[in-house]
């Protein structure tokens, strides 16, 4: 029994004068005009508590786009008891249904929801349109649509059987409920963590970053429309250390799907492992952290390449990808004309709110992101060792607005090579050219982190020793191209080290954690 073949979801352009140009230009008009509240999403029924928090589009911090509700205690235990109801018919349902509904789930985004999940996220992430349409439209159909063909591969994948005996695996979900707790950065993510492990039939407790409420709703309204049922996926806001202490507390805890920072990622392993007598199951815990993603240039390379991977890894969607690039090593040799590009390039880029869909560059997600970018900035203008060649400027009177920023610096070990920033700084160490063996083993060991990386080379030689020597740095390796935009179904995406359990976004090996399967052997 086949399902459809999934392909990628084609790429609109928004060229001036197409009609979805001006469809999501007038949806995000009335969207940004309308003031909405977000209630929580629990069994079915939107729960409205009263305790509210206001959201606000990042490039105008100051208009209002609406309120969410925060949970009590008590929402969390109805939300788990209604999930582990709900899972009954849910697990026991035949998987073509499930199938069927995130299918729809990816056709509703694909046309009707298309220009409003958009808009929400331009408004409520601060993404330019074609960002939008790439992580949130696009990505989340491709989510949506492998996924569904990597679940019938899984469930296709049957043990030898004789004559007399008839050997079967049941991909059965995960015996309790699924944590999903979703980042601000990619709304195509924030869809993928609760879907994929509703997909193989696991109930979800859904909590999204509080940046990041206002687009998760419209991929709520979507699952809705598309007929997951009541308490299957439940959508929760709140203080998240009583969210996670309640989930945690629970004997029902069977898994963890998490996007987010490495320190909370740690955090949370910790407190499960402090509760394991307390869980039926072994909890399975998959997660993708942060990145301290690097470029290293050969003296070989093609400095427009160099300089292409630079600007478009470093600064596109504002740097906030834990796959930006935001340390790189560059051949001595190349650096001048390199230098030359990257300043031309950041001075083409047109800044500021993503109404303008000219606009390449908008704000960072919040005050405390801000701050943060803006103290290393100051730094580095005072630092000996390192010097501001372009940017170097901010304003958050009106939105959160860092200029793109290359930092170049003596030291390899500076700060802002080593601490993850997720913001749109990128630092550049400049190597001696016969240093490559030294500098790759400098890239392999400045940083925890392993998520992704680049080289660029056109000498095979040189490039084989950095395909080795690198083994280990990235999860997601590129060469000759910019470490970020990997596509569902031609790059799963996930590292290892400080960045994760490297269970490959949008593939197979991501799937396998969330089913618990029975082996059945029946003799004739
Ligand atoms: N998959 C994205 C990329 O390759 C990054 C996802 C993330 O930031 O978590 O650029």
């Amino acid at each position: 029994f086949e399902v459809p073949i999934a392909v990628n979801e084609p790429i609109l352009d928004y060229a001036p004068g197409s009609p979805e140009r001006d469809r999501v230009l007038k949806t995000y008009k009335e969207m940004y005009n309308e003031t909405i509240e977000v209630p929580l999403y629990i069994n079915g029924k939107d729960i409205k508590t009263g305790d509210t928090a206001t959201m606000a589009p990042p490039h105008e911090h100051k208009h209002v786009l609406g309120t969410y509700h925060k949970a009590e205690k008590k929402h969390i235990e109805e939300a788990i008891a209604g999930s582990l109801e709900a899972r009954k018919k849910w697990s026991q349902m035949p998987w073509e249904q499930r199938a069927a509904i995130f299918l729809r789930a990816a056709e509703l985004i694909a046309g009707p929801y298309r220009a409003k999940i958009n808009a929400a996220t331009m408004l409520a992430q601060s993404k330019t349109i074609h960002q939008a349409e790439i992580d949130s439209a696009c990505e989340l159909i491709d989510f949506l649509r492998f996924n569904v063909q990597f679940m019938t591969e899984i469930y296709h994948e049957q043990p030898e059987s004789t004559s007399g005996a008839w050997n079967r695996l049941e991909y059965r979900p995960l015996e309790g409920f699924v944590y999903a707790i979703t980042p601000f950065n990619f709304t195509a993510i924030a869809g993928n963590l609760p879907a994929s492990a509703a997909l193989m039939g696991n109930v979800v407790l859904w909590k999204p970053s509080d940046s990041q409420v206002y687009s998760a709703k419209v991929v709520l309204d979507v699952f809705r429309e598309a007929g997951v049922p009541d308490g299957v996926i439940n959508m929760v806001m709140g203080d998240p250390v009583m969210i996670t202490d309640t989930v945690l507390d629970s004997p029902d805890f069977s898994g963890l799907h998490f996007t987010g920072s490495t320190t909370v990622f740690k955090d949370l392993w910790q407190k499960i492992g402090t509760n394991i007598h307390n869980y039926k199951t072994y909890p399975r815990i998959v997660g993708e952290t942060g990145g301290k993603d690097f470029i290293v240039a050969h003296k070989s390379s093609n400095p427009r390449q160099v300089a292409t991977a630079i600007s478009r890894g470093a600064f596109e969607f504002q740097g906030q990808k834990c796959s930006a690039a935001s340390r790189c090593y560059i051949s001595k040799s190349i650096w001048d004309d390199v230098r030359e590009m990257v300043i031309g390039d950041v001075n083409s880029f047109k800044i500021g709110s993503p109404e303008d869909m000219d606009n390449f560059f908008t704000a960072v997600i919040h005050e405390g992101s801000f701050d943060k970018l803006a103290s290393y900035i100051d730094q580095a203008q005072i630092d000996q060792n390192a010097e501001i060649v372009v940017g170097g400027t901010y304003d958050k009177s009106e939105g959160y607005f860092i200029h793109p920023t290359v930092i170049k610096t003596e030291d390899p070990k500076y700060a802002t090579m080593c601490t993850e920033l997720f913001g749109p700084v990128v630092t550049i160490y400049v190597f001696d050219d016969n240093k490559w063996e030294e500098t790759l083993q400098l890239v392999d060991e400045t940083s925890g982190y392993a998520l992704t990386g680049a080289v660029f080379s056109e000498d095979r030689y040189a490039l084989e020793i950095a395909v080795r020597a690198l083994e280990d740095a990235a999860g997601n390796f590129y060469i000759n191209d910019k470490p970020t935009g990997a596509v569902v179904g031609q790059q799963p995406f996930g590292g290892a080290r400080a960045s994760g359990t490297n269970d490959k976004a949008g593939s197979k090996l991501n799937l396998y954690r969330w089913v618990s399967p029975r082996m059945v052997k029946e003799t004739f």
